[in-house]
């Protein structure tokens, strides 16, 4: 089912791919937030928020939620036919403004860990990737006639901006949920079947179950881990997460990206070779 808020977003990403200036990090731009102005709290209804998978490690910790339960509550994922990149969105009441279920009087409820679009507005960052490759990343500022916060004489450089707000370590996991989301496969190649979807899901986002799938299946059987890293994963979802991403690498595009332990090819290698063996032996 193609919703609503999954054709708003394409529309808007076509839109800036096609009219919007390509800034650099040196771009400067005039811009104050505060609550003063009339158009307070106005950025935070009616609005499509994707969310990162470090956004969601920041906003179920903040929130004292299971991932699961967070998955559940405050995210939908929306979808169109032609679309290779699955997307989550943070979900809006269920009002008549679509407001933010997190926006109080006073401004955002979980400012300290409110997700990357947020702390990022109104500045943007788009990539025109095409097929075999992601594109060039460029800055935009987005000019909506809603936010009065532009103009003035609070003037900002686009790095000065996202040095303000806070978004290295966001920054630093994009950089790792890049290595796929944008992988060539995922770009050039068929959609994701249901069970990769999954796989997917459950690493990017859903940490407590894809610890529990590290943790009560063969996984650590199969695969080769140093011992302090398995306790690391065992409490640490940011480190869960950065594996997360590397195991993907390996679970959807078949990158060597972590190692399969060596007694587990030799079995694998034994038991084609006994099929093999059983096959030729076959009367056709
Ligand atoms: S998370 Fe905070 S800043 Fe973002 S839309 Fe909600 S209330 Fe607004
Ligand atoms: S200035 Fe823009 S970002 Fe700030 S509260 Fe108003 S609409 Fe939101």
């Amino acid at each position: 089912m193609t919703t609503p808020e999954a054709t708003e977003a394409d529309a808007l990403k076509q839109a800036i791919l096609d009219e919007y200036p390509r800034l650099t990090p040196d771009a400067r731009f005039r811009f104050r937030c505060h609550s003063g102005l009339d158009c307070f709290n106005r950025c935070c209804a009616d609005v499509n928020i994707v969310l990162t998978p470090y956004d969601v490690v920041r906003l179920r910790r903040r929130l004292s939620l299971g991932s699961t339960e967070f998955m559940i509550e405050h995210t939908v994922r929306p979808f169109t036919k032609e679309q290779k990149i699955p997307v989550l969105l943070l979900k809006m009441r269920d009002d008549a403004g679509k407001t933010c279920p997190f926006v109080t009087a006073q401004g955002c409820g979980v400012y300290d860990d409110r997700p990357w679009a947020c702390r990022m507005y109104p500045v943007g960052v788009a990539s025109a990737h095409t097929r075999s490759r992601a594109g060039e990343e460029f800055y935009f500022i987005l000019q909506e006639d809603h936010c009065h916060g532009h103009g003035g004489d609070t003037e900002w450089s686009i790095a000065q901006w996202m040095d303000d707000q806070g978004v290295a370590d966001y920054t630093a996991f994009g950089e790792l949920f890049k290595e796929v989301n944008l992988h060539p496969k995922l770009l050039d190649g068929p959609p994701l079947d249901p069970r990769k979807m999954d796989l997917y899901f459950m690493a990017c986002y859903d940490l407590d179950r894809f610890r529990r799938f590290v943790f009560e299946s063969r996984f650590l059987e199969t695969f080769e881990l140093a011992a302090p890293h398995v306790e690391q994963l065992r409490t640490d979802d940011e480190a869960l997460l950065r594996f997360g991403m590397e195991w993907l690498r390996f679970a959807l595009f078949a990158e060597p990206s972590i190692k399969v332990k060596p007694t587990v090819l030799e079995a694998r290698r034994q038991a084609l070779e006994a099929r093999a063996a059983l096959e030729r032996r076959s009367p056709r």
